[in-house]
């Protein structure tokens, strides 16, 4: 029987009515388009509207809360947390959808740990000051506009080009291409599903930390976010070592789970017809693997497959860069039951400094005097992009002066590490050849460990290896940096920003 029967229609708007949800309205009135759209069947697009329902009403509950509590802080939230049997990390995921839709403000107060010629200044988070914005509800605007369209997060160069907008969107009206977005405005129903998801909107960053560490003590966490342990790795498969740029373990790590039966698809990417320009690629056995091979310097949205991918009770394996491993993270945090992003079952994160446009690419190649169809291997290394060609030349250029053909989006990317990953992987760190490894959760442990004990890989504490963990570290503080300048600016001319 269909939850349409248990409840009649009107009773259901009536609902969204009460908690003042377009996004939910928008999801009942639209309820024939989007079945007919095909993405998701009757009885998914049931169970996203009615775990919608139920997040909705949890945040109202918090929102009425905190209006009957004069001074809110950290305890306001202890309490509604223990009041209500709710996880303290699921009261601060919804506090920050509050603070997003501006139902609420919040302030975060730290002490100061004052430093040292060696040790800079330390902030340690002391308290919440939380402030209800008065006011009925219907009064306050909802922020979920399509994430295309005039002033969106597309149109404002905030768009990382992840491609997770298209993979969710109930109407498959969004199309995002080389870092770039385009929206059908006829088919959009505004459920903002896609503003929901998308980790350009609003980001909780110690949220996904805390989530990764399954911790919620508040606290500062590192340049490369939180993380177990990080190796220097690579590959003793020798199709793999073959083709890989460094180490291969992203690789390895894919063949070993399709060996095992552990994963029915991978989601990473391809070289397309046109020679250095990836696209996105379904993997589906191990012998895939093998063409995804090599850094890929061009925005590649391989998230945008995941509509292929709402089968239950498939198990996929993502590769991406860190946007698309934020996008994820967030999506598990803020879970709306959306059927491909639940068969996620493995978070593989590559490092990435900034991606490029196509075009960007073509002028590089350009200016180093290289034929792109000539190029075998890109690489970014000691402050230089190098391009090797098939012929066994060597170019490089300092990246100071291709810096302005990087996409403008990138430039409020504050993540190198893929610090929302279950495993990282990257060069940074490491001898050439070999992969620096960064394990974050226990799934991403044990991944590890597996093939260690199968002898897929070779392994040294990063700790053995030169330049190791303080290059790395110092790199993901550099582009830390960058990023609050780069948003800093965009602040002082009134620009939108994404709200980490
Ligand atoms: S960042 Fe990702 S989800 Fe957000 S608009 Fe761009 S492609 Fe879509
Ligand atoms: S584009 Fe966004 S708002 Fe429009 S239908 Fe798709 S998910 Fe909903
Ligand atoms: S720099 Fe950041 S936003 Fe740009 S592609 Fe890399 S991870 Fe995504």
């Amino acid at each position: 029987m269909s939850l349409e029967e248990k409840f009649s229609w009107e009773f259901l708007k009536n609902v969204a009515d009460a908690l003042d949800s377009y996004r939910i309205r928008a999801l009942i009135d639209a309820k024939k388009d989007i079945l007919e759209a095909g993405i998701y069947d009757e009885s998914q697009y049931d169970t996203i509207l009615f775990t919608m329902l139920d997040e909705e009403k949890l945040k109202y509950s918090l929102y009425n809360f905190l209006k009957n509590n004069s001074k809110s802080n950290l305890k306001t939230l202890i309490e509604y947390s223990e009041d209500t049997s709710i996880e303290l990390n699921k009261t601060l995921s919804l506090l920050e959808i509050l603070k997003n839709e501006k139902l609420v403000d919040v302030e975060e107060l730290h002490d100061k740990i004052e430093g040292d010629e060696n040790n800079p200044v330390k902030l340690v988070f002391k308290d919440f000051a939380i402030e209800v914005n008065d006011g009925e509800i219907s009064k306050l605007k909802p922020i979920y506009e399509p994430v295309i369209g005039n002033g969106s997060i597309v149109d404002t160069n905030n768009c990382s080009g992840c491609g997770l907008c298209q993979g969710i969107c109930p109407m498959d009206c969004i199309n995002i291409s080389n870092g770039f977005g385009e929206i059908d405005d006829t088919k959009c129903i505004r459920c903002g599903l896609c503003y929901f998801v998308c980790p350009r909107s609003y980001l909780p960053v110690k949220i996904l930390n805390m989530s990764l560490e399954n911790t919620s003590e508040i606290k500062e966490y590192s340049e490369i976010g939180y993380y177990v342990e990080v190796f220097s790795a690579r590959t003793k498969i020798k199709e793999i070592a073959s083709v890989c740029q460094d180490g291969g373990i992203s690789s390895t790590c894919l063949y070993y789970l399709f060996e095992q039966g552990k994963i029915n698809y991978a989601l990473g990417a391809k070289m397309s017809d046109d020679p250095w320009r990836p696209e996105p690629l379904l993997i589906k056995s191990k012998e895939d693997i093998i063409s995804t091979a090599g850094t890929k310097y061009v925005n590649n949205p391989n998230l945008s497959l995941l509509n292929d991918l709402n089968e239950n009770s498939k198990t996929i394996a993502v590769v991406g860069v860190p946007c698309q491993m934020q996008a994820l993270l967030k999506s598990k945090i803020y879970d709306i039951a959306i059927p491909s992003l639940k068969n996620i079952e493995y978070r593989i994160g590559i490092f990435c400094m900034e991606s490029f446009s196509y075009e960007s690419l073509l002028k590089i190649c350009e200016k180093l005097n290289v034929d792109v169809k000539n190029v075998k291997k890109m690489d970014i290394n000691k402050g230089k992009f190098f391009v090797y060609t098939k012929n066994g030349d060597e170019f490089n250029v300092p990246i100071k002066e291709i810096s302005h053909l990087g996409r403008k989006d990138c430039e409020v990317c504050f993540d190198l590490t893929s610090e929302s990953a279950d495993i990282s992987i990257g060069s940074i760190g490491s001898p050439s050849g070999w992969n620096t490894v960064i394990i974050r959760t226990e799934k991403g442990k044990q991944l590890y460990n597996e093939l260690l004990a199968n002898k897929l890989i070779e392994s040294k504490p990063i700790s053995e290896v030169k330049p190791g963990l303080p290059l790395l570290k110092r790199i993901a503080n550099s582009k830390k940096n960058n990023c609050k300048n780069h948003i800093n600016k965009k602040k002082e001319k009134n620009k939108r920003i994404p709200t980490y």
